[in-house]
């Protein structure tokens, strides 16, 4: 049977991941600070930790066989809307908690791989299109993020400068330790299951919250900025194909994983108010931005992976929308 141990196992990517790797016949491991918050856990064993400590990291490593995993997903990280990531106001712990986990990994694997004379483990990471240069980005009609346009390096963010700095450290310790890498540069992934309040949820799930709380007539919600900064979103569902397909091919990339299906903030309101069938206005307010475009270009995964995104916006938004609604509904019957 293979086996896989999924990092970040408690979190939306993560917990989709698992599914996905137990429905395919996979063994699973998860790790995470925290179970899933919306779910039950599909994995075969769920390890509750934290991976800054080395301690665990060298346990959670080995197999109930004493053996290396066939697979590591790595997922575990500080993540967030533009409201958690772009205030600078978690920028040291985004950074101290990414680098140490992926530096934990890293170096007890190899340690792991020598002493049983193995060195199988396929490791996959979680990288962001945040590595992507600002200066490449500021033009909301026509962003630049092919997989080539990331030197000179420019992020706009903490986040993002770690993204690119941990990406490198998959590749070197592939380099200098032939540890199979798989790197992936995720572009706004969306869906059921995802965080949808609190402050780290991302633009399409904050507006289909806003917009499922209002009456059934509709009304007013704050959409941050003047609306016109454009970004593309992709559907949980397919970005778990694309990353089984790079996971099983020999291209280790760094591969942009995402929808060029770009709209504009505005445009992503108006899709949520006609899938909610509901007549929605908007107040613009100032809040955190992060850059003015940004877009999934596709063409290496299309080549490499011949992978391709299926589903439109509007039918990713339907199936959120309709979740959020539904995660609203009994929030406030358990009120009553
Ligand atoms: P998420 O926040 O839902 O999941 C991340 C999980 O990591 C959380 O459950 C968290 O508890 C866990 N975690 C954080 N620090 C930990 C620690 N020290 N020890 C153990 N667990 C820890 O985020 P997600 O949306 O599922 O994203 C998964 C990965 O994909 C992240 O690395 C993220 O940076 C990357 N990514 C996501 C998107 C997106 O749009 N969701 C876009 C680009 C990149």
């Amino acid at each position: 049977m293979k086996t896989a141990l999924v990092l970040g196992a408690g979190g939306f990517i993560g917990s989709h991941m698992v599914r996905r790797l137990i429905n395919e016949g996979f063994w699973v491991r998860g790790v995470d600070l925290k179970y899933p918050e919306f779910s039950q856990t599909k994995a075969n064993e769920f390890v509750q930790g934290d991976l800054r400590n080395i301690l665990l990291v060298e346990d959670i490593l080995k197999t109930p066989e004493n053996t290396t995993f066939d697979h590591i997903y790595q997922f575990a990280a500080d993540m967030g809307g533009a409201g958690f990531v772009f205030t600078g106001e978690n920028d040291a712990h985004i950074m101290h908690n990414s680098v140490s986990i992926n530096l934990n990994i890293l170096d007890q694997q190899v340690k792991l791989n020598k002493k049983l004379s193995l060195n199988k483990t396929k490791i996959f990471y979680s990288g962001s299109a945040c590595m992507y240069p600002e200066h490449n980005q500021l033009d909301p009609d026509n962003p630049n993020c092919r997989e080539d346009s990331a030197y000179p390096a420019n992020p706009d963010s903490e986040y993002g400068w770690e993204k690119l700095f941990s990406e490198r450290l998959y590749f070197a310790y592939n380099r200098n330790y032939k540890i199979p890498v798989r790197v992936a540069r995720y572009h706004n992934i969306f869906g059921p299951e995802g965080t949808w309040e609190g402050g780290r949820e991302k633009a399409p799930a904050a507006i289909c919250r806003k917009v499922a709380s209002l009456s059934e007539d509709g009304g007013t919600i704050e959409v941050w900025g003047d609306g016109l900064q454009t970004r593309s979103f992709l559907f949980v569902d397919e970005c778990i194909e694309a990353t089984r397909r790079l996971v099983e091919s020999d291209f280790m990339g760094p591969v942009n994983i995402g929808s060029e299906e770009m709209v504009s903030i505005n445009e992503l309101v108006d899709i949520t108010s006609k899938v909610a069938n509901k007549l929605v206005k908007k107040n613009h307010i100032d809040g955190p931005l992060g850059v003015r475009g940004r877009n999934s270009n596709n063409d290496l995964i299309r080549q490499k992976l011949n992978w391709d995104y299926k589903l439109t916006l509007e039918e990713g938004i339907l199936k959120t929308y309709q979740w959020i609604n539904e995660q609203i509904k009994s929030k406030n019957l358990a009120r009553v």
